[in-house]
């Protein structure tokens, strides 16, 4: 048994280990208790070493009686038991532990106890804290996201991105621009049918066609989901609408399901108005696209501004 401890790793390890752990001899006497045990029990090495655990004054005497004859048959038939205890640790409170302790033979043929005692009121404590922490990096990645300009799936810009930019343009207010937002159609569906991951390779490869067909200066952006916003800076509604279905028709021939079928897109657009809001440009741009899903998808939509401008700057 000495000669095990004599292994710095395994002494090591067993002095780091977060919960209580005790070796004990054929005696049934401790040889090795780690920091864990120590602080749990309140006690130093020195106080426990060569002594079995009926003389630990600090246990009450039937547990002794149950813990001497637990170990006895563990190390008889080295076997492995595994009980639910309560013990009184050094901070007076009553823990509910798990008590494993497993007999065992070494080469040599000299029998010895390892024991483990594992607090389940500090494992949910720490159960609980990894959760908190979990939820902490999920919130940080979601403000990430939200605040990045880059969509990290599709590579495309980021709808905060597009949001800055169309507040931009229309604020400027010289220089006209027009906007064309995207749906792929019976999204959901595909993520019915062939699972999530192929209905991430439809997004990157939709995204890819818009990019391939877009002009340097227009901003693409994955609005959110499977909706897609381009800004159109120094176009008008039918320049919009030719690169709208210049894209529908790409993405219909270049973009498919495993089972062949085609994606298809739909699309509405818009022009900003003189002094209007950009938010009123995306607002037409989306109710064109309701009309062309209304119209039975796979097209492209356009809606005029009203003839006076509804919001000035
Ligand atoms: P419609 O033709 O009317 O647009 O029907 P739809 O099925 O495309 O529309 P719906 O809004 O019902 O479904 C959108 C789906 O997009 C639901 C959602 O699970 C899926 N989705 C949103 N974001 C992602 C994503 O990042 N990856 C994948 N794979 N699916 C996404
Ligand atoms: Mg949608
Ligand atoms: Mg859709």
């Amino acid at each position: 048994m000495y000669s095990l401890l004599e292994n710095f790793s395994l002494r090591a390890v067993l002095e780091t280990f977060p919960n209580a752990v005790f070796l004990k001899n054929s005696d049934l006497r401790y040889v090795f208790i780690n920091k864990a045990y120590e602080m749990m029990f309140g006690i130093k090495k020195e106080d426990i070493i060569g002594k079995t655990v009926l003389d630990l004054e600090y246990l009450p005497n039937d547990d002794r009686s149950f813990y001497q004859c637990e170990d006895l048959k563990m190390l008889k038939d080295a076997k492995i038991g595994h009980h639910i205890v309560k013990y009184t640790f050094s901070d007076g409170k009553v823990h509910i532990c798990h008590y494993w302790i497993s007999g065992f033979v070494q080469d040599n043929g000299v029998r010895g106890l390892l024991g483990v005692i594992v607090d389940v009121d500090q494992e949910r404590k720490v159960i609980a804290m990894l959760q908190k922490k979990i939820h902490t990096v999920v919130l940080q990645k979601r403000q990430i996201e939200e605040e990045s300009t880059i969509d990290f799936l599709t590579g495309l810009h980021t709808r905060k991105l597009f949001e800055d930019a169309l507040f931009r343009y229309a604020a400027a207010g010289d220089r006209r621009f027009s906007c064309i937002m995207f749906d792929i159609d019976h999204f959901k569906a595909v993520n019915d049918t062939f699972g999530h991951p192929a209905g991430d390779t439809v997004l990157k490869e939709v995204a890819q066609v818009f990019k391939e067909c877009s002009r340097t200066g227009d901003i693409v952006c994955r609005y959110g989901g499977e909706e897609f916003v381009l800004l159109l800076p120094g176009s008008g509604l039918g320049t919009a609408v030719s690169v709208a279905e210049r894209m529908r028709e790409r993405v219909a021939e270049k973009v498919g399901l495993p089972d062949g079928r085609c994606i298809t897109v739909s699309a509405g657009c818009s022009e900003h108005a003189e002094g209007e809001y950009g938010s009123l440009v995306l607002q037409r741009a989306d109710d064109a696209l309701y009309a062309a899903k209304n119209s039975g998808r796979n097209r492209v939509c356009m809606l005029r501004a009203p003839a006076s401008p509804q919001a000035t700057l």
